[in-house]
């Protein structure tokens, strides 16, 4: 079994629909990519199964939903508009533009193989900019947002006074996020439109060490949940040099990626800064009220921080096998059934109206409760290879012999066993299996 290479993947997601690049027939543009019909349920699925981690399974977390246009304040308050930058290097010999702190050997372009070629570092700023409203001043500028976390820190009080909120408590947001990265690439890796999904989580100073451990802890675990390999993922902490402006402490959940290890998520004490920034800059009393110490204070803030495309990604990644059976080669994408696009293929042997009329009437009784593909093009190999290759956990096919006994055969993607099953019972069998 060899690993993937970010080739291997790209055109399988290109292949079978999950991805493609924004603006393919004008050329397309390298910063943004299209979730096709199997990568938007994929891409929907990660989201859903981190909300139901993340709030629906707790009782001190809840969600929010904010703008990505908000007040240019909201930037300068954060540090955003000031420190949001990251070092841009130009070689003088082939032109490129390279992000200094992602660069292998700092002197070398890797473009054109140059050493010593590189202009001094400049400060490029990461936020895309826009104007609200007919005029196009400077009064008018605001940005698209670049994380979605400032839109929970200006919701606050909002949300603690309409929710009667104590601590330790957080609040949880996915969405779009915008940054107008130097080099985009590794295909969905790292691009200039991508969705995130973040959690604020607030507790009391003395508490935050151990809260920062325990989401560290809670984090990690929910990748191994998802079945992503465990000698694939670590946690690496930030050296000081790396912390952000906000940040006291910070590690990153990282996954050996085809290229290399990389991050999937960043959990960071963020300590009271941003509370603090947002009432001194707003004049808002954001300080937290203890009803039983009298006490005021700015709460610190422990956050873990994901990319939800970029997670996709890896989930994507980590299923992917190559299996020789009877000499073949067989490509499954071993995604955890939560995962999966599909969950269930139906599969007719034959185009024949008597096969169609069962497999049509099973498929609607079964897309009640998942996503299910009837699939009649082909034969009957190829749909099952086509069914493995985007991942569906189970395939029913409906025989000749279904018309005799009323029963299809399930076969099972990983262990391709095959099971004969009532259709009456056929609901019953894939609960059991797929909760
Ligand atoms: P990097 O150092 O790779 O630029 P970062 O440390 O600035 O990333 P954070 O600000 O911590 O990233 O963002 C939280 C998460 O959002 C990241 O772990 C990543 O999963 C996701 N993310 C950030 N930037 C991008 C991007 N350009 N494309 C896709 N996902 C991203």
């Amino acid at each position: 079994m060899t690993e993937p290479t970010l080739e291997t993947i790209s055109n399988l997601a290109k292949k079978r629909g999950f991805v493609f690049q924004s603006s393919e027939i004008y050329g397309g543009i390298r910063s943004a990519y299209d979730y096709g019909p199997l990568g938007v349920e994929l891409l929907r699925n990660v989201k859903e199964e981190w909300w139901r981690t993340m709030v629906q399974l707790r009782d001190d977390i809840v969600g929010l939903d904010s703008a990505i246009l908000q007040a240019r304040q909201v930037w300068q308050a954060s540090g955003h508009e000031e420190v949001f930058t990251d070092p841009l290097v130009e070689c003088r010999n082939c032109n490129a533009r390279h992000r200094l702190d992602k660069l292998e050997d700092p002197d070398t372009c890797p473009t054109c193989g140059k050493t010593g070629t590189f202009t001094e570092p400049k400060p490029f700023h990461l936020m895309f900019r826009t104007h609200m409203g007919p005029v196009d001043s400077d009064e008018n500028l605001i940005y698209l947002r670049p994380e979605t976390a400032q839109g929970i820190f200006t919701n606050f009080e909002n949300i603690r006074r309409t929710n009667r909120l104590k601590l330790p408590f957080g609040i949880a947001q996915v969405g779009k996020s915008f940054r107008n990265e130097i080099t985009p690439g590794q295909f969905v890796f790292r691009t200039r439109e991508f969705e995130q999904m973040e959690m604020e989580f607030f507790v009391r100073s003395e508490e935050a060490d151990e809260w920062f451990a325990y989401w560290q802890e809670e984090r990690f675990n929910w990748y191994l949940g998802l079945g992503m390999t465990e000698s694939n993922l670590r946690i690496r902490p930030h050296e000081a040099d790396e912390l952000s402006h906000y940040s006291v402490g910070t590690v990153d959940i990282e996954y050996r990626f085809p290229w290399d290890w990389d991050e999937l998520e960043g959990i960071a004490n963020r300590a009271d800064f941003d509370l603090r920034q947002h009432a001194e800059h707003s004049g808002v009393d954001l300080r937290y009220y203890d009803q039983d110490t009298d006490e005021r204070f700015f709460p610190y803030v422990i956050e873990p921080a994901a990319g939800a495309t970029r997670t996709t990604f890896a989930f994507l990644i980590d299923a992917y096998v190559e299996e020789k059976v009877n000499d073949e080669t067989r490509t499954v994408l071993r995604l955890h059934h939560r995962l999966a696009p599909y969950k269930v293929a139906i599969l007719p042997l034959s185009k024949k109206e008597e096969l169609i009329g069962p497999a049509e009437r099973i498929a609607s009784e079964l897309r009640k409760r998942w996503m299910v593909e009837l699939d009649v093009t082909q034969s009957i190999g190829r749909r099952y290879r086509r069914q493995d290759e985007i991942g569906t956990p189970f395939a029913v096919t409906v025989d000749f012999d279904t018309l005799e006994d009323d029963a299809v055969t399930v076969r099972d993607r990983d262990s391709m066993k095959q099971d004969r099953v009532s259709i009456d019972r056929l609901l019953e069998y894939l609960g059991e299996r797929l909760g």
